[in-house]
């Protein structure tokens, strides 16, 4: 059997080993053999805990040969699939080694480098990947800490939250430029970890010596995804001569800056996941389980896990006081059931992500107060849709709030 050019690649890709491929010549029409690169070591570099053990934000130093072309660094994580990998890009100077810096998305778990998509390494040794210091949240504003030129305007800055939703609560960025005239100022959104702007605000020239204030909802601008991850807002100002100030370095994570993320726990207060009878899947009389239990309390306060529009309010004898939301930005429906009361949102109503819907409780056919939480993939709840387990998305979002 012959093997073409594309089938090594899909081979290579396939057992993600160490991998070589014929990459196309340029100019001679022939071809040229890559060498494939290996990882001897990966150690921690800089805000590091450990030989390796390092924050999130933090560097290593990748050492190994035929490092020169390696244009991505994949964060593999600690799950077995693909789902929590994350891909950095590089520009090794030397073929013996390479710094690289650690996403703050990127999991616990080995990495490994890649010069193309079917030339790779290895995994190397397991990284330990410490959470970054929280944001400094201030909303009283402070002076910047970022770059100035002499003579440039003073910057003063606060941000009123360091965690903020998908379509949540809006988070307030406040400023102030201190200088004897008007001063022109630029306020971005950057995403730490690949430096994109997300959003950019251009007030023109302001009022100095007067606190302004950006509200974002949590929404992208035009043409843009806004990834879980950290951000932080930024600040420049220029004055008539030239001179610039800018609120914050580009490599501080921390000043002015949040974690954002898609979904929050529904459940505002202590709760547990019940056992083998609240589990999707398990058996009921008829039919299965179609969702997750979650224990609280009666009354203890129920929120929107994700933004969107409510479709249904209603009561079921079964279900009690139920409420459905098609998600915003998802292919998901979101479905609480058992409410201690009806929810006061219509059918047609949008409601943020963290909105308050309704209280935990037990009415329908329940036994012990109880979100009974459904997730339906597309079309839609009874619309075409399937239940999923939920389980591990709840987990997840109950880590982080
Ligand atoms: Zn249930």
């Amino acid at each position: 059997m012959t093997l073409g050019t594309r089938s090594v690649a899909a081979l290579a890709l396939a057992l993600a080993t160490p991998a070589a491929a014929w990459a196309a010549g340029t100019g001679t029409g022939g071809t040229a053999y890559t060498p494939v690169p290996t990882i001897t070591s990966v150690t921690c570099a800089s805000l590091c805990s450990g030989k390796s053990r390092v924050e999130a934000g933090g560097t290593l130093r990748v050492a190994g040969k035929r490092l020169r072309q390696v244009k991505t660094v994949i964060f593999h994580g600690n799950q077995r699939t693909a789902r929590d990998n994350v891909k950095v890009g590089v520009n090794p100077t030397g073929t013996r080694s390479f710094r690289v810096k650690v996403p703050f998305s990127a999991n616990s778990g080995p990495i490994s480098v890649w010069k193309s998509r079917s030339v790779g390494s290895d995994t190397s040794n397991p990284i330990t990947v410490l959470p970054p210091p929280p944001p400094e949240r201030s909303a009283e504003l402070s002076p910047s800490t970022g770059p100035r030129d002499p003579g440039a305007p003073r910057l003063e800055t606060g941000i009123s939250s360091g965690k903020v939703f998908l379509a949540g609560t809006k988070v307030r960025f406040s400023y102030r430029v201190n200088d004897d005239e008007p001063v022109p100022v630029t306020v971005e959104l950057v995403h730490v970890d690949d430096g994109v702007v997300v959003r950019r605000w251009q007030p023109g020239t302001v009022e100095p010596n007067t606190v302004h204030t950006i509200r974002w909802n949590g929404k992208p601008g035009p043409g843009l995804r806004a990834n879980a991850g950290r951000y932080v807002f930024r600040v420049t100002a220029q004055s008539s001569d030239g001179a610039f100030a800018r609120s914050s370095g580009t490599s501080d994570a921390t000043r002015d800056a949040f974690d954002f993320y898609g979904h929050i726990f529904p459940i505002r207060g202590r709760h547990d996941y019940g056992g083998a009878g609240s589990r999707f899947g398990a058996g009921r009389a008829g039919h299965s389980h179609q969702g997750q239990d979650v224990f609280a309390r009666c009354g203890t306060k129920m929120v929107a896990a994700r933004a969107g529009r409510v479709q249904f309010n209603q009561y079921h004898s079964a279900a009690g006081y139920y409420v459905v939301i098609d998600g915003y930005k998802s292919s998901y429906d979101y479905v609480y059931m058992h409410l201690q009361e009806r929810s006061p949102f219509r059918a047609g109503d949008r409601v943020r992500t963290g909105q308050l819907i309704g209280r935990v409780g037990d009415s329908g056919n329940a036994q012990g107060c109880h979100l009974h939480y459904e997730m339906w993939s597309a079309p839609g709840w009874y619309d075409g849709g399937n239940p999923l387990d939920p389980l591990r998305y709840l987990k997840t979002w109950d880590s982080w709030s």
